[in-house]
């Protein structure tokens, strides 16, 4: 049977590393990265796609007014040319090559306003799709990141209830042993104590414990691993728990 002193000892330890359970599944807790990396590729792909739709836009009204400019002057030369009869041959002549131009000119550009009236709407379909898809992640963010609060709360809560029991733990433990314990659980971060299971191992480090170890334990000395230092005891071979 483990002494009294061995006892508070080992209800300290098993308690430390729950401690150490808490902080560290607090600590691994996701932020959600993976989702924010996701939103800045959609947000890039998104952002191309919008500025393809949003430059045909431009080109388009572009189109219109430049052609509507062009036809505008097609029109009032016509009329200075067949219309106003104070025109010389030589001027006629100008007007009319000029004319041929502009035309050629108005035809080449109708020609490009509607092909891009026939690609804007496939991209606007594209940049919607992506736009959707950038806000699906962004409410996939923000559901994981509530979720990762509630957990956080959880875990704080336990963690407070942890940390207020051990005040009471540590009054039962031997004042110079807990110096010693301290100092090894400090080293290890979780617990300073460990259980010697039926193979005769230490169980936080699996290091084999000599004979004469345990006969010193036994004999209700305190005796650290000589592999990971921490204090061994014999709790379960002694059918406590
Ligand atoms: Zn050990």
């Amino acid at each position: 049977m483990p002494s009294e002193e061995i006892m508070s000892l080992y209800k300290l330890g098993k308690l430390d590393s729950e401690i150490y359970s808490v902080r560290k599944k607090a600590s691994s807790l996701d932020p959600g990265n993976k989702i924010v990396e996701e939103i800045r590729l959609a947000q890039t792909e998104w952002n191309i796609d919008q500025s393809n739709l949003d430059k045909t836009n431009a080109r388009i009204y572009e189109l219109e007014s430049e052609i509507f400019k062009i036809s505008e002057k097609i029109k009032k030369d016509k009329i200075t040319l067949y219309e106003s009869g104070n025109v010389t041959s030589r001027e006629a002549q100008v007007l009319e090559k000029d004319l041929l131009v502009q035309e050629k000119r108005v035809e080449d550009l109708e020609h490009e306003y509607l092909n891009l009236l026939d690609e804007k709407p496939p991209l606007g379909v594209k940049a919607n799709i992506k736009k959707e898809k950038l806000n699906r992640l962004r409410i996939k963010l923000d559901q994981h990141q509530k979720e990762v609060k509630i957990e956080q709360n959880k875990l704080k809560e336990k963690f407070d209830i942890l940390i207020k029991s051990r005040s009471d733990y540590i009054k039962e433990v031997n004042p110079a042993v807990l110096i010693i314990y301290e100092k090894i659980r400090k080293k290890n971060g979780d617990t300073g104590i460990s259980e010697i299971n039926k193979d005769r191992a230490c169980h936080e480090c699996g290091h084999f414990v000599a004979e004469k170890i345990l006969d010193s334990i036994r004999s209700g000395n305190i005796v650290q691993c000589e592999s990971c230092s921490r204090i061994l005891c014999e709790i379960v071979s002694a059918g406590v728990f």
